[in-house]
């Protein structure tokens, strides 16, 4: 098949628009960023959601904004308090990002933000998606989105047969965006039915505002359509407002678009995690700044082998020096994160150089629940026995926690 969408585009467009968001108007989710126009409340939400899930988001976002309700909160916030409140959401380059721009609103801006598209796209971690989902859904401007969602609804749509990450189909794709955002703007008077009070209120909007809104209306239709319709795996055709229009829909195409080349292979990475205790404190280390993860905490640990069958082989030394004695199995946790399956098999072990070493840090229950830990060395402390607030599962109750970091927004 090669079918490209040019030439049924320029008539599909008002149809989509259309019925996008009509259909909208009646099934927009209530989420807690959709009832303001604040732009940075909506920035944190977007820098959020990147590569993580609606019901994941939800209580992260209503928590930063009731810790850290203003930029300049967010600006002068502790490394600490922002890694604690980005904990378990993963990929943290996001949070030093939305701190770094906070910064950079403070320093440019006077403290407000930006509303010009050009200033939007500067800040440290904004993407051309980012900006556009920003200034068409805070400022109401016809700038056009594509995420992973969008792509797979506009390819499926038009139907669109090259791979969506080479850079001629790439334009292709924010070309149609753009159309939509662009034709959505000048179109709204025109629908049969205005929008329920209801809807304004879901989708942050105004009466008055209610024509300008479209931009953002419609952005947000192609995010919902991909989220709640066109899913990957298993489409809800039926229930599609666009399925007349849809390519991928009369040829049977749903599972073969996008037509992404080859995922990369999923690849196995084992460590071993060592839990000290000493008079009600636990060993634990602070990752060093430029690495992954960096400044969150974890307890000491190694990668081993992806060979070795991990609690089985004798492993009494991690990778900062400490070296330990008593090894004995305590957890294991299964861990994704992007491409790596990791394998991190906890153990209960003695320090056996008990002098101190640098890097090392003797911390309470109470302390540690103040840290922000990497989401694999959480589950390990989320095992400890809390009547008795020490390690002492057995190893015959050993179970594989499982956990994923990186799945798409829905
Ligand atoms: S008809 Fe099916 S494949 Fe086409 S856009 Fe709708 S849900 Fe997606």
């Amino acid at each position: 098949m090669a079918v490209h969408a040019t030439g049924n585009q320029q008539h599909a467009v008002p149809n989509l628009v259309t019925k996008l968001l009509s259909w909208f108007s009646t099934h927009a989710r209530d989420l807690p960023w959709r009832r303001t126009r604040d732009p940075y409340a909506i920035w944190i939400s977007e820098s959020m959601l990147q590569q993580t899930q609606v019901k994941t988001v939800i209580p992260y976002w209503e928590r930063w904004m009731r810790e850290l309700p203003t930029i300049r909160a967010a600006a002068q916030a502790s490394p600490g308090k922002l890694h604690k409140l980005w904990e378990g959401l993963g990929y943290y380059t996001r949070v030093r990002n939305v701190q770094k721009a906070a910064q950079q609103i403070i320093a440019q801006h006077e403290g407000r933000f930006p509303e010009n598209f050009d200033d939007i796209l500067a800040l440290p971690g904004v993407g051309r998606y980012t900006a556009g989902a920003i200034a068409s859904i805070a400022f109401h401007q016809p700038r056009p989105i594509l995420d992973g969602n969008v792509v797979r609804v506009l390819t499926r749509i038009f139907g669109i047969t090259t791979d969506p990450r080479e850079k001629k189909t790439n334009a292709q794709l924010w070309r149609i965006t753009e159309e939509l955002v662009h034709y959505a703007s000048r179109i709204t008077s025109t629908l049969r039915s205005p929008p329920s009070a209801e809807l304004l209120r879901r989708t942050g909007a105004t009466e008055d505002g209610h024509h300008a809104s479209s931009c953002s209306r419609l952005n947000q239709s192609l995010m919902e359509l991909g989220a709640l319709i066109c899913t990957p795996r298993s489409p809800r055709c039926e229930l599609c407002p666009v399925n007349h229009l849809c390519v991928a829909r009369h040829r049977g195409w749903q599972a073969e678009l996008p037509k992404i080349g080859r995922r990369e292979t999923a690849t196995a990475r084992r460590f071993i995690a060592f839990v000290v205790e000493r008079r009600g404190r636990f060993l634990v280390r602070q990752r060093p700044a430029g690495v992954v993860n960096a400044h969150l905490w974890e307890f000491p640990n190694v990668e081993i082998g992806a060979r070795h069958s991990g609690p089985q082989r004798v492993v009494t030394a991690d990778s900062a020096g400490f070296h330990f004695t008593e090894v004995k199995p305590f957890t294991i946790i299964k861990h994704s994160i992007t491409r790596y399956r990791i394998t991190l098999a906890a153990h209960r072990a003695e320090l056996a150089n008990s002098r101190s070493k640098p890097g090392g840090h003797w911390l309470s229950r109470s302390q540690l629940a103040r840290r922000a830990f990497s989401s694999a060395h959480k589950k390990i402390l989320a095992q400890f026995e809390p009547e008795r607030r020490s390690p002492t599962r057995s190893a015959s109750k050993l179970r594989p926690v499982t956990s994923r970091i990186g799945d798409r927004r829905s």
